[in-house]
């Protein structure tokens, strides 16, 4: 089914940052509601947001057009307070959907976050189109911390079109990876939540990011893989054949991994070190 796309004014556009979160970062900012892309494994399907609505997940997504407007006030608010702003852009939608090709509302947070910057900004998106916006994102650079990370959660197609099919391609991420790296922005892999990937998928990452953060469905969906169980990810992974990677210990033995590849300091595990701090390759 066509997603079908509306416009709100939303009453606020920064919430402040709980549960997951809540570990360095003072407010969410979602530009839009719902998501086109729609991964089977989403745990924002069980959120309120999406229980109350009667069209499915990834069937609709709402344009907050005073995003930019919104943002602006909140934040000169927050800073006669003297209140810090670190944001992570987006918690329970995709910053970058396809129709932000044409509404254009992240890149209009982005433009007033130049008059108005955070102190941190963490960009959390799947999307290669996050690399339209490399103009805005080389000035922010100058004026807040900035954080883009990608979410690769595989090296292998086949598991993207299984478990996020109307995600963009991986090839298409690490591509983006590598321009955003390439122009300064620190970047990030996150592999999260991680599915099933190749050997070879540290070697894909290397000399493209600054730090990869790990989680997994059965500890990385807010419930301790309470919501990943309602939303049938142990039977899909059994279905394929894969249940040795929905196993309690997979993220400790992928962190394992992976630290054979990356030195200590750019491997980051699960909410407790979700928050980059100065020792996590910021450039
Ligand atoms: S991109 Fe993020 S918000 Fe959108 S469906 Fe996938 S996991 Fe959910």
């Amino acid at each position: 089914m066509p997603t079908i796309y509306s416009d709100k004014q939303a009453k606020t556009i920064l919430s402040r940052a709980s549960g997951y979160l809540d570990t360095g970062f003072t407010h969410s900012l979602n530009p839009y509601s719902g998501c086109a892309f729609a991964c089977r494994y989403c745990y924002v399907r069980e959120m309120p947001v999406q229980t109350f609505k009667d069209e499915p997940w990834g069937d609709w997504v709402e344009r907050k057009t005073n995003a930019a407007e919104l943002y602006v006030q909140e934040v000169r608010r927050l800073r006669r307070k003297n209140e810090p702003v670190r944001l992570f852009m987006s918690s329970a939608t995709d910053p970058y959907q396809p129709i932000e090709r044409e509404a254009k509302l992240t890149r209009q947070l982005l433009e007033a976050m130049l008059d108005a910057p955070p102190d941190f900004l963490q960009i959390q998106t799947r999307s290669p189109l996050v690399g339209r916006d490399l103009d805005l994102l080389i000035l922010l650079n100058g004026q807040c911390q900035l954080l883009v990370s990608l979410t690769v959660e595989t090296d292998r197609e086949d598991m993207k079109r299984l478990f996020a099919p109307h995600a963009p391609a991986i090839q298409q991420r690490l591509k983006t990876l590598t321009a955003l790296h390439d122009a300064g922005i620190t970047t990030q892999a996150a592999l999260s939540p991680v599915l099933p990937f190749t050997p070879a998928f540290p070697e894909l990452l290397q000399g493209i990011v600054d730090r990869i953060w790990i989680d997994t469905l059965r500890i990385g969906d807010g419930t301790m893989g309470r919501r990943s169980k309602r939303l049938g990810m142990p039977e899909l992974f059994a279905q394929e054949g894969l249940e040795a990677w929905y196993a309690e210990d997979i993220h400790l033995r992928i962190d394992r991994y992976f630290r054979k590849f990356f030195p200590d300091q750019m491997i980051r595990l699960s909410k407790t070190e979700a928050y980059p701090d100065e020792t996590s390759g910021s450039r």
